[in-house]
């Protein structure tokens, strides 16, 4: 793979002049792409807003009785937000209420709640129940674990408990529905307790069509955030969400919740699921084999994973394609172009593409920092231009499909920030585009009978979960 490299260059002044010119142009490009990305998404998601002015209406009520309104940082967190309010005003109307005003009766003078607002800080919310500094100063200072209280977000209730003294006799605040924490005085100082609840864990069926995008469908039938992006991510080989996505698809899901005293507090793994994508379905099933490793499976125990991802780098642009013959932008010349290069911000991460072992990492002449990861017998991949290795990558490591390997930088002979990627099959250089990619192992024959036992009623749960659903609909 080596003998392509161009020796070290003695370039002519102008034609470096030249190349920088160029690298400050590419990085133009991609501080311009990927907001256009994003304004796509946001497009994307406007369409749809207009059938959910009540959602919107119902976050603008919630802001107005001045609560929380967290993670509002991207268009889907806000929509999400948007959602969940609404799904909580409506259900757990009372509950919130009850939440906020969670307060003992107001003749009680030596209870205090306060609510985190903006621009808080502990010292300040001790001051509005009349403590000072030196109290804070003792109460943080009474164990190691404290300080967690001087950790704050926004809308978070400090309960405090004074002595007739007006000194502090206990704090405790709700961090989560599952954990809350305690400070109470002893006769020595405090003594600090953390109560966790372990959530009852229950299985969901969830349903949606796609008229959309699959987030707002998604979030229709209920499932949150981070479960619609592990849904999007089990399907990850064989659907491109960004582009294969059409109305009328459909998926169906069953998934773990986490209950607490009857209240849903958070989702764990996804269990099964189906997605029906152009009229074709894919199925998926998680199962965890004797070894103790856990990846889905098609429901008849095939790997749903590949032996190779189709693209190393998250959130590039292709920049130069395979060819057999193209103008080098810096030698000038017609050259090959064994590889793909992707396009993207310096430091940002290089995935391997499957598992193997590294049989280069290092300077490698004009492809700058390079490494080269052996696949099995057949396959070779070749990453180049890095800024720099990823933490344990050497000669002789072991890599995990995915694990990072580096980051994107424009070492050795580059015009700027792409990563360099060549795919070998029995040691010829490939297009890694064109190639139809193997498959990862499927269930090992000894377990197959156990996977089925797993897979069928799962199947079965969600053929009768529809049928009833769809039933339901119709009356
Ligand atoms: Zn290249």
């Amino acid at each position: 793979m080596t003998q392509n490299i161009p020796k070290a260059p003695p370039y002519p002044k102008s034609h470096i002049l030249a190349a920088s010119g160029v690298a400050a142009l590419l990085s133009l490009a991609l501080l311009v792409f990927p907001s256009r990305e994003v304004e796509a998404q946001k497009t994307f998601l406007d369409l749809d807003l207009g059938n959910d002015a009540e959602m919107v209406l119902q976050e603008k009520d919630d802001l107005r009785a001045g609560l929380p309104v967290p993670g509002a940082a991207s268009p889907f967190a806000k929509i999400e937000q948007s959602a969940d309010t609404a799904e909580n005003s409506a259900e757990d109307a009372d509950e919130n209420l009850l939440e906020t005003a969670d307060t003992p009766p107001p003749s009680d003078p030596n209870h205090h709640n306060i609510t985190v607002s903006n621009g808080d800080t502990l010292s300040t919310v001790f001051a509005k129940v009349g403590l000072s500094a030196n109290d804070l100063h003792e109460a943080l200072n009474s164990h190691k674990d404290a300080k967690q209280f001087s950790r704050l977000k926004v809308g978070q209730v400090l309960e405090f408990e004074l002595n007739e003294d007006g000194t502090l006799k206990n704090l405790q605040s709700k961090l989560s529905d599952l954990e809350t924490i305690r400070l109470s005085r002893t006769d020595n100082g405090f003594d600090f307790q953390r109560d966790q609840v372990k959530p009852e864990v229950v299985t969901t069926y969830s349903r949606g069509v796609i008229n959309s995008s699959l987030f707002l469908s998604a979030k229709r039938a209920g499932l949150s955030h981070s479960l619609t992006m592990d849904l999007a991510n089990v399907f990850g080989y064989d659907i491109d969400f960004a582009m294969d996505i059409r109305e009328g698809d459909e998926f169906e899901v069953i998934y773990e919740e986490k209950v607490v005293n009857g209240k849903r507090v958070g989702t764990g793994n996804i269990l099964s699921a189906r997605f029906t994508n152009r009229g074709k379905t894919y199925t998926a099933v998680r199962y965890t084999n004797k070894q103790g490793t856990t990846s889905y499976y098609n429901a008849n125990g095939e790997s749903m994973r590949k032996a190779f991802i189709r693209t190393p780098v998250d959130f590039a642009r292709i920049s130069s394609r395979f060819s057999t013959g193209r103008k080098h932008p810096i030698l000038n010349k017609i050259r090959a172009h064994k590889g793909v290069d992707y396009a993207a911000p310096h430091g940002t991460p290089i995935k391997a593409a499957g598992d193997g072992r590294v049989t280069l990492a290092g300077r490698n002449g004009g492809y700058g920092n390079t490494v080269i990861i052996q696949h099995g017998q057949r396959y070779r991949t070749l990453y180049a231009h890095m800024q720099g290795f990823a933490k344990g990558i050497r000669n002789g490591a072991n890599v995990k499909q995915g694990q990072i390997i580096g980051y994107i930088g424009t070492t050795g002979l580059s015009t700027g920030p792409h990563l360099h990627y060549e795919f070998q099959v029995n040691g010829v250089h490939v297009d890694p585009l064109s190639q139809k990619l193997p498959m990862a192992d499927p269930i090992a024959a000894s377990e197959k009978q156990r996977f089925m036992q797993l897979s069928k009623p799962l199947m079965a749960r969600m053929d009768q979960e529809k049928a009833t659903m769809l039933a339901s609909n119709q009356q």
